[in-house]
């Protein structure tokens, strides 16, 4: 960026942290044998100060992961730069035509509903958005996303959208006491992954998994991610923030 941003409290742990991440990142790629740039690294920004997003840019990292919409929109109109907006949180369908224009993913389509506006909007701005269908696998109640089942009943419907193009799927494992735990939700997600592939006609590859955060993100990548999205541990030692 050529504008001069201000400076703030302990800023080169930024750098520290991004450079920690994806050290941890190309290790746990090592480990199962996989190249490190097939895993991108989505930095959650919902909770950071802009200065510190200045300073992720800075660094060179475009993927920007926000969760309210509210937030990417107005986070959006300040920063003009070549950004990748990754919607993550959930997108209520009134928010969904000026979201489109904006994004270029959204990680948390998480009904048929919504696919069903997304189409027709993409198809009225003449766009045709990325997303990923989000899964819920843990099967908590509190969690968005589809269940697995329903995503396989449903699933010619879904492939026959014009307007869209779905690029895989995403989920959030539970907060378990062992982060090893959480290992069984990702591997379960890229099987349902091979699924779906498996009863598509053969244009359709669905190759990403949005998978893995600051607590789990090793375990996804061995799993299979190809996107991690990680928010808090690339904030560590800065002053928290109080806006949501
Ligand atoms: C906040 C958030 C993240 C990042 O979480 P951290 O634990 O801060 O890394 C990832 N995915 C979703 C959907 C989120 O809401």
């Amino acid at each position: 960026m050529s504008l001069n941003h201000p400076d703030f409290p302990n800023k080169a742990r930024i750098a520290e942290n991004v450079r920690a991440v994806q050290e941890r990142m190309e290790s746990a790629c090592a480990r199962v044998g996989r190249s490190a740039d097939e895993v991108k690294l989505v930095a959650v920004t919902k909770y950071a100060r802009m200065e510190w997003v200045w300073e992720l840019l800075e660094l060179g990292l475009i993927d920007l992961g926000e969760s309210r919409p509210q937030q990417l929109v107005e986070r959006a109109s300040l920063l003009d730069q070549n950004i990748r907006w990754h919607l993550i949180g959930n997108l209520q369908r009134n928010k969904a035509r000026r979201m489109l224009p904006l994004v270029g993913m959204i990680h948390s389509v998480d009904t048929l509903r919504l696919l069903d506006s997304l189409e027709r909007l993409a198809g009225e701005l003449e766009l045709r958005p990325h997303l990923l269908l989000e899964v819920n696998i843990s099967g908590e109640e509190a969690k968005h996303g589809f269940a697995p089942r329903d995503l396989i009943e449903n699933w010619g419907k879904i492939i026959a959208f014009k307007h869209l193009s779905v690029d895989g799927l995403m989920t959030m494992a539970p907060f378990t006491e062992e982060v090893e735990e959480t290992r069984g939700v990702f591997r379960d997600l890229r099987a349902l992954r091979d699924k779906l592939v498996a009863i598509s006609p053969e244009s359709v590859s669905l190759p990403e998994l949005s998978m893995g955060m600051s607590r789990d993100f090793e375990v996804a990548i061995e799993e299979g991610a190809t996107m991690v999205r990680i928010g808090s541990i690339l904030f560590e030692g800065l002053e928290s923030d109080d806006q949501p």
